[in-house]
């Protein structure tokens, strides 16, 4: 997706502008950074997207169905691992109009409407909010809510790092909790916890042996297995020499073999994941 750029166009100078300048210093001189424009009431909302498109949900106990992913430009995080770091600061500003016509538009039928039965529950008609960190964008909350008025099932997935007591209470919020291995451990929003129910998953992406106690004692310690729908595990993958991938060195990751080893000498209840959509297509792939 091509990055939007926002431009600012520079007034044209003025006689008096001219004057102004000859009497401050230099320092004086440097452009102020823009001011957002303040909000007007009169546009519709917006949000700002990276991209929209259809693919296989691939990391929580909906993966392997198929699902519309919207992902939000923008994250305040910059784990070592990250692999959408495109999304920091790609994308176009969307009406939330225009974004429902274009999740709605995956689910139209593609043969004559005569032949096709509507099927409201359909898991096709599932739809996840992403990023980058899609809760730095309060625009999210009336798309989520508008979504699921419109009978879809919604799937927030967000850094953990941000207050997820604002969501609709009909969507599942899938919450990294981030290890020391990311690098950004320090930014959890521990308050989250107590907000946490059994639609809800929470994910660890473990990095190594280290990683894995430190979310074993996270599990433990927060009883998480019994407050949530699933506590996910996974590994940073391991990368063939020469990929570049993932932000992981080539060659290292954590071995899922290792991570499921420690899983059942542990007995931990844990469901341990893969990133499907990563075996399904190009582990570097865009859209998918
Ligand atoms: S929170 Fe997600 S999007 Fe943000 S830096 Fe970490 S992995 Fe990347």
């Amino acid at each position: 997706m091509t990055a939007a750029v926002e431009q600012h166009a520079a007034p044209t100078p003025t006689p008096r502008d001219a004057a102004t300048k000859r009497s401050v210093s230099p320092k004086r001189l440097v452009p102020p950074k823009p001011l957002a424009s303040p909000p007007n009431p009169k546009s519709p909302p917006t949000l700002r997207v990276n991209e929209i498109f259809l693919s296989i949900q691939g990391e929580s106990t909906h993966a392997g169905l198929p699902c519309t992913f919207v992902r939000l430009t923008g994250c305040h995080l910059r784990c070592h691992y990250c692999d959408t770091a495109y999304a920091f600061h790609e994308g176009d500003r969307i009406t939330l109009d225009d974004i429902i016509a274009r999740v709605k538009g995956f689910y139209l039928p593609k043969e004559p409407p005569r032949l096709v039965s509507p099927a409201p529950q359909s898991p096709t008609r599932l739809v996840e909010i992403t990023g980058g960190e899609p809760l730095l964008q309060p625009n999210v909350h009336p798309l989520m809510t508008r979504l699921c008025d419109l009978g879809f099932t919604v799937l927030i997935e967000t850094s953990g790092a941000c207050d997820i007591g604002t969501c609709d209470p009909r969507v599942h919020r899938i919450m990294d909790l981030k290890t020391p291995g990311s690098g950004e451990s320090h930014r959890n929003h521990w308050p989250n916890i107590e907000e946490l129910n059994e639609r809800d998953e929470v994910k660890f992406v473990l990095t190594s042996r280290g990683d894995y106690e430190w979310a074993r004692a996270v599990i433990e310690k927060h009883s998480l297995a019994a407050r949530v729908a699933a506590v996910l595990m996974s590994a940073v993958q391991e990368t063939p020499a020469g990929a570049d991938v993932a932000g992981v060195p080539p060659g290292r990751g954590l071995p899922l073999r290792d991570l499921a080893h420690w899983i059942l000498d542990d007995h931990l209840p844990v469901r341990l994941q893969t990133q499907l959509h990563k075996l399904i297509w190009d582990p570097a792939a865009r859209g998918v």
